[in-house]
């Protein structure tokens, strides 16, 4: 595999970019593999790649029944962060954070990792409180996170509406949070990952699967049956059907959450906002666009689609804060399908079905966990024991009632 550098982009430039090799293989699947991933999102990809290179686990495949990194990965607003209530996903979620600081030399792909923090701005007197005693917890488990005023905020976002209809008193930052390229994250992995000899195999939708005593002996796919000794499952908001196949069930419900960007403007806004009040989160992308997110959809669904009245709901909140970006015209909206779990927190570990892992839960913020999902999801497989962070995210906490409620933590209530 060649390396991505400045030199081999110059060298390349003289060729018209046109011998640049394929980023990863397209192979056919074998019959047999020590390790079979269902899903090809960014959690599939990332247990591959920490498989091959850190746990000496080569002879693994990653089905996916569309194209890489076409679910939820590719779908996303980007917001990576580790301000989280609870020391056990502190520690988690800052673990992910560093991955991500260090990224784009670990997997040798420019994922655009732009810290330019995530601020949190309170629209009453009594949500400041709350943001203040969270800010606090935040600090207890070692993170960074600053109160503002709203002298702070104005500098920060000098086009904000400070006297808007809940008129903001103050807020709170994570500097160290922001966003990246969600695509370059699947790819960098999905490069790196093929090229440690994992099999990427699209356009393989697992349709069903093949148990004796409590354990799954095959997958059948759209392109044959296929053994293997472990499997996991990251598919995100296909997580309680596929599981089914293998006989669990799962306290998982599917639901859609939206986005959607507008036209590209040149760098106006430096900052990720969000506002749980009056309901949205936006940031600028480094191709000008605005990215706009809001609440998830009220009701079940596993229709991956854009809504109207979501689309009103999170504009005129957006320019309730930012009347500036009135004239904007919006360009795409779309949906992904998303697994909540009851707590609202990652399930991450090993199953009652013997040599089924699962990877799940992510709901609406697992996109900033990719780097540690893979990670902690791989040394799991290899060790068929729980990695220390993924012991409070284990899927018997439903039946111990040890529950780690994240609810008010993502950046608007979902
Ligand atoms: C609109 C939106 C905004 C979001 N914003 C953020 C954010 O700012 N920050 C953040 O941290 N998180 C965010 N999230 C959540 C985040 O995107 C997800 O938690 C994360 O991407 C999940 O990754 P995954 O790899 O588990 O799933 P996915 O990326 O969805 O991958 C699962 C894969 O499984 C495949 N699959 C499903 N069924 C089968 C089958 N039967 N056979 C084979 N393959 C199958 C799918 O095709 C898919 O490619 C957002 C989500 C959405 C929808």
């Amino acid at each position: 595999m060649k390396s991505y550098s400045g030199f081999s982009l110059f060298a390349q430039s003289f060729l018209a970019h046109r011998r640049w090799p394929r980023a990863w293989r397209d192979p056919e699947p074998k019959k047999h593999y020590d390790v079979v991933i269902i899903g090809a999102g960014g959690h599939g990809l990332a247990t591959a790649y920490y498989l091959s290179r850190y746990q000496g686990v080569k002879n693994v495949a990653v089905l996916e029944k569309d194209y890489l990194g076409g679910g939820n990965t590719g779908r996303n607003t980007q917001v990576s962060r580790s301000n989280y209530f609870y020391p056990q996903s502190g520690a988690f979620y800052e673990h992910s954070l560093r991955l991500f600081e260090n990224l784009a030399q670990e997997i040798n792909f420019n994922v655009m990792f732009s810290q330019r923090g995530i601020l949190a701005v309170c629209n009453s007197r009594h949500e400041l409180e709350l943001y203040r005693r969270w800010a606090n917890a935040i600090r207890m488990n070692g993170i960074d996170s600053e109160m503002l005023s709203r002298d702070d905020i104005k500098k920060l976002a000098p086009y904000i509406n400070l006297d808007c209809r809940f008129p903001i008193c103050g807020g709170f930052i994570q500097n160290r949070g922001g966003i990246s390229r969600h695509d370059a994250v699947s790819w960098g992995y999905a490069r790196q990952a093929s090229a440690a000899g994992v099999d990427i195999v699209q356009q393989c939708e697992v349709t069903g699967m093949e148990t004796t005593d409590s354990r799954v002996t095959a997958v059948q796919t759209s392109r044959g049956t296929i053994t293997a000794d472990r499997f996991a499952l990251c598919v995100a908001g296909n997580s309680s059907h596929l599981a089914a196949m293998a006989g669990l069930r799962l306290p998982i419900t599917s639901i859609c959450l939206q986005a959607m960007v507008t036209e590209p403007v040149r760098p106006i806004f430096d900052t990720v906002m969000m506002s749980a009040r009056i309901h949205v989160y936006v940031s600028q992308s480094d191709r000008g666009e605005l990215i706009i997110g809001g609440g998830a959809d009220l009701y079940n669904s596993y229709a991956q689609r854009g809504s109207l009245n979501t689309h009103h709901d999170n504009f005129s909140a957006l320019l309730e804060l930012l009347p500036v970006f009135s004239r904007l015209r919006l360009m795409r909206h779309w949906a992904g399908v998303c697994d909540m779990a009851y707590d609202v927190s990652p399930i991450v570990g090993k199953t009652a079905v013997e040599n089924l892992y699962i990877s799940t839960g992510w709901g609406t913020g697992g996109y900033k966990a990719i780097p540690a999902g893979g990670d902690t999801l791989a040394y799991t497989i290899a060790n068929d024991q729980p990695h220390d962070l993924l012991k409070p995210f284990q899927l018997d906490r439903f039946d111990t009632g040890r529950l780690v409620d994240e609810g008010a933590a993502s950046g608007v209530a979902h």
